[in-house]
């Protein structure tokens, strides 16, 4: 048997990179971006959902919670960060670049 295109993998994962990636563009255009903030935000929201792991088969893999759970779970963790983001709101020492606009957001 072939196992090389088998992987365990949570479900959820996925979709909530993908809520974020939406968000991100769409709705939350001022919120930092950087690399830590990115990170706590996807380990928030995958709190927030119940695990879904999955045997991932290149067949396919529409799986995972509910679309409208994981766009509540990562709008939660977006206002989580943004409130008590795990590094000083003025300037990233991830990343400092022109993007990075803080502050405007809650003004
Ligand atoms: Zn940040």
């Amino acid at each position: 048997m072939d196992t090389d295109d088998l992987n365990v993998t949570n479900a959820n994962y996925e979709r909530v990179i993908a809520v974020m990636n939406k968000f991100l563009t769409e709705r939350y255009k001022d919120l930092c971006a950087c690399p830590r903030c990115l990170c706590d935000i996807a380990a928030i929201a995958l709190n927030y959902l119940p695990p879904h792991y999955i045997v991932e088969t290149p067949a396919g893999k529409e799986h995972g919670s509910p679309w409208v759970m994981v766009e509540t779970a990562v709008t939660e963790a977006i206002d989580r960060v943004i409130e008590h983001p795990n590094h000083p709101r003025s300037g990233s020492q991830i990343r400092p670049t022109d993007q990075h606009r803080s502050g405007s957001f809650m003004s």
